[in-house]
C-alpha cells in the first residue's frame, strides 16, 4: 500500500486525511497550524516536520491548501515538496487553484521526475467526512490509474477530465454554477419572503421540480435557520471566481453573470462577512429588500 503524505489539514483536508487512515493507509501529515496535526496524530497519522519532510517519506503526496500562492509555497518553497520528493513521486494537488499555476508547478516538478495531478473536489465538508466527494482530475492517465483507489477513498467519483490543469478548469466551471445558483435562489426566496409567503413552504413546493438542485437542498435549510457558519467561506468563493474570471479572459470567454455575483460577494466582504458560508449571499438580497428569509 502506498505511503501517503498529506499537507493542509483545514476544513476539507482534515476529514479527507482521516478517511485515508480509516482505509488503512499509512499517512504522514503537515500543516503550518500545529492543532490539526495533533488531531491527526491522535487518529493514527505520523507527524511531518515540513512539506519537504512529508515528501521524503511518501510515495504519493496530497496537498489541500487554500489557493495558488499556498500551493506554490508548499511545493516549490525552500522546505517544499520539490526539495524532499524523489523521482517517481506523484503529487496530487486537491486544492482549487488557478489552472495556469497548476501547469507551471507541474513543469517544475517534471524536471525532477515528479508527476503532478490536479484533483480539486466538490461537495464540501459533509462529503469530505463521508468520503463522497466529486473529484475532477487533470494529468497523465498512468498517474491517474495509480492513485485512483486512493482518490476513491475520499470521493464517490474521480473523473479524469483531460491534461494537467483540466481538473481546475472543471472546478472553476463548478464554482461558477454553484455561486450563480446560490445568488438565484437567494433572489427568488427574498421575493417570497417580501411577498409574505413562507419561504420554507416555497422550498418544499418547488424542490422536486425543475428548480430543485443539490445547491438548493444544501443551502436553504441553513438559510432558513440564519446559520452562516462555514462550510465554504465567501472569501474562498471570491478566490475561485477571481481565478475563473482570469482564466476565462485569458481564453476569451466573457463571464457576465459571474462578474455580477463576484461584486455581490465583495459587497458582503466589505460588510465583514467574508468568513460566512457562501449561503450567506442571501444577506445581500435581504439587505436590499429589508426582509429576512427565515423559518416562520
Ligand atoms: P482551510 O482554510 O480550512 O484549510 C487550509 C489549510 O491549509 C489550513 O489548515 C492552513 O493552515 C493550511 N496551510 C496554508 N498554507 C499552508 C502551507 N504553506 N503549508 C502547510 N499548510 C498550509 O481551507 P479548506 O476549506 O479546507 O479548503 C481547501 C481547498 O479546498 C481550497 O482550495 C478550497 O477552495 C477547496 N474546497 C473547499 C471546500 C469547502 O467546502 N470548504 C469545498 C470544495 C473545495
Amino acid at each position: 500500500m502506498a505511503r501517503i503524505g498529506f499537507i493542509g489539514l483545514g476544513i476539507m483536508g482534515k476529514p479527507m486525511a482521516k478517511r485515508l487512515l480509516q482505509a488503512g493507509y499509512e499517512v504522514v501529515c503537515y500543516d503550518i497550524d500545529p492543532e490539526p496535526v495533533r488531531e491527526l496524530v491522535a487518529a493514527g497519522a505520523s507527524e511531518g516536520r515540513s512539506s519537504k519532510d512529508v515528501a521524503g517519506r511518501s510515495d504519493v503526496v496530497i496537498t489541500m491548501l487554500p489557493n495558488s500562492p499556498n500551493v506554490e509555497q508548499a511545493v516549490l518553497g525552500q522546505d517544499g515538496v520539490l526539495a524532499g520528493a524523489g523521482a517517481g513521486t506523484i503529487l496530487v494537488d486537491m486544492s482549487s487553484i488557478d489552472p495556469t499555476i497548476t501547469k507551471s508547478i507541474a513543469a517544475r516538478l517534471a524536471e525532477k521526475g515528479i508527476v503532478m495531478l490536479d484533483a480539486p473536489v466538490s461537495g464540501g465538508e459533509p462529503r469530505a467526512v463521508d468520503g463522497t466527494l466529486s473529484i475532477m482530475v487533470g494529468g497523465p492517465q498512468e498517474a491517474f490509474d495509480l492513485v485512483r483507489d486512493i482518490l476513491l477513498t475520499m470521493g464517490a467519483s474521480a473523473v479524469l477530465v483531460g491534461e494537467t490543469g483540466s481538473g481546475n478548469v472543471a472546478k472553476l466551471a463548478n464554482q461558477i454554477m454553484v455561486g450563480l445558483n446560490i445568488a438565484a435562489m437567494s433572489e427568488a426566496m427574498v421575493l417570497a419572503a417580501k411577498s409574505g409567503v413562507d419561504p420554507e413552504r416555497v422550498y418544499r413546493a418547488i424542490r422536486g421540480g425543475l428548480a430543485g438542485s443539490a445547491v438548493l437542498d444544501a443551502k436553504i435549510p441553513m438559510i432558513l435557520q440564519g446559520d452562516f457558519k462555514p462550510g465554504f467561506r465567501i472569501e474562498l468563493h471570491i478566490k475561485d471566481l477571481a481565478n475563473a474570471l482570469a482564466a476565462a479572459h485569458d481564453v476569451g470567454a466573457p463571464l457576465p453573470l459571474t462578474s455580477q455575483v463576484m461584486e455581490i460577494m465583495h459587497a458582503l466582504k466589505a460588510q465583514g462577512k467574508a468568513r460566512d458560508d457562501h449561503g450567506g449571499i442571501v444577506q445581500f438580497y435581504e439587505g436590499l429588500a429589508g426582509v429576512k428569509v427565515r423559518k416562520a
